[in-house]
């Protein structure tokens, strides 16, 4: 069975031949028909996040069940499903408050099964599954928990956006900020997330969508997801064009959809007394930021952050999947071009360049 594995930071994925233990009680495995790059995956490949390896890499896809083990009652061999990267266990606190993404139920390590063993090995190696998943693999077994049935007509590399850019994106702007209609809202990163929050704030009626990058073609991705206005922020401040393009007042809710300390402070300064900054891309674990308490009391301002689009993947996942096939969700334009496993490493390349809103690993 091949996949793409991280033996080293700062070093190639590489596609190799694994041994794969079928799904124990509780679990599944899924044939993965497309997983999406996403700059996640980049965060381990490059270091920022050390997680223990070799890592089959991978969290955002979808395929059909293939075998499902003993108790699994949810999912069955030939339904079409899309992983979900966090595990819930329906009966915690969080899960039973609805936040399911903040799940506290499981204590086991989250790149291995939910008894903390490994279903992968290579030469007598174990090999763990990045989010306890890890989609750049033809065939994934993982705790069943964390597959959302969908519906069949859904096509494939599509279909495996809904795993994370789509519902962070999306859901930043209508479940983490609940953004109103006829509200101002600021984009900083137009990439695969950034402009999801872009269709995200078009879908909930936002009446100014304010989308800012470094890259001209990002900005145009952006222009044709719904912003209305675009900033490079190689050219102009971003929030002096906020501020002017709202009154000089600032927008009502600023995302940064890049994650990083000039970002985040600007996401604060470009919002209005009283509005919302959410932090939605993953900075390296490193990234500190200098917020100043004083005006942040002053000016009540919201400053929170969002994981996974605050979603709860079994009720959003097909929510979202149908915004598409009723035509309201751009998906096609996302996925600029797809891959074979074995080009991935291309892949990321393109990513980095910003040439691609998305790239799409696609299995035969
Ligand atoms: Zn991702
Ligand atoms: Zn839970």
């Amino acid at each position: 069975m091949k996949a793409a594995v991280l033996y080293k930071p700062n070093t190639p994925l590489e596609i190799v031949d694994l041994q794969q233990q079928g799904p124990q009680a509780g679990e599944a495995r899924v044939k993965v028909m497309a997983a999406g790059v996403c700059h996640s995956d980049w965060h381990i490949m490059n270091g920022d996040w050390t997680l223990p390896l070799p890592m089959v890499l991978g969290h955002e896809a979808a395929g059909i069940v293939d075998e499902v083990g003993a108790g699994v009652t949810h999912v069955k061999p030939g339904d079409h499903v899309i992983f979900s990267f966090r595990a819930h266990c329906g009966r915690c606190f969080y899960c039973s408050i609805g936040r399911s993404i903040l799940c506290e139920g499981h204590k086991s390590v989250r790149w291995a099964m939910l008894d903390g063993s490994t279903r992968l090995k290579r030469d007598g190696q174990d090999v763990f599954q990045m989010a306890r998943i890890g989609t750049f693999s033809e065939r994934v077994v993982c705790p069943s928990e964390m597959l959302v049935p969908i519906r069949k007509d859904m096509p494939w590399p599509q279909a495996a956006l809904v795993g994370c850019c789509v519902p962070t994106g999306v859901g930043a702007a209508t479940r983490a900020a609940k953004v109103e209609s006829g509200s101002s809202v600021l984009v900083i990163g137009c990439g695969g997330v950034g402009l999801n929050v872009v269709q995200g704030a078009r879908l909930a009626g936002a009446a100014r969508i304010i989308a800012c990058d470094l890259v001209d073609r990002k900005l145009e991705f952006a222009t044709e997801f719904g912003a209305t206005h675009t900033v490079n922020a190689k050219r102009e401040n971003v929030v002096d064009r906020a501020r002017e393009l709202t009154g000089g007042r600032g927008v009502d809710y600023a995302f940064d959809a890049i994650g990083g300390e000039a970002t985040t402070l600007q996401i604060v300064d470009a919002i209005r007394n009283g509005g919302t900054a959410v932090i939605v891309g993953m900075a390296a674990m490193a990234v500190r930021a200098p917020i100043t308490p004083y005006t942040m009391a002053l000016q009540e301002k919201t400053l929170k952050g969002t994981l996974y689009g605050t979603v709860q993947p079994n009720v959003d996942f097909p929510w979202l999947v149908d915004l598409y096939m009723d035509g309201r969700l751009k998906l096609d334009q996302l996925v600029s071009r797809t891959y074979e496993l074995e080009e991935i490493n291309d892949g990321f390349a393109r990513m980095l360049s910003g040439e691609v809103a998305r790239g799409v690993v696609v299995f035969s």
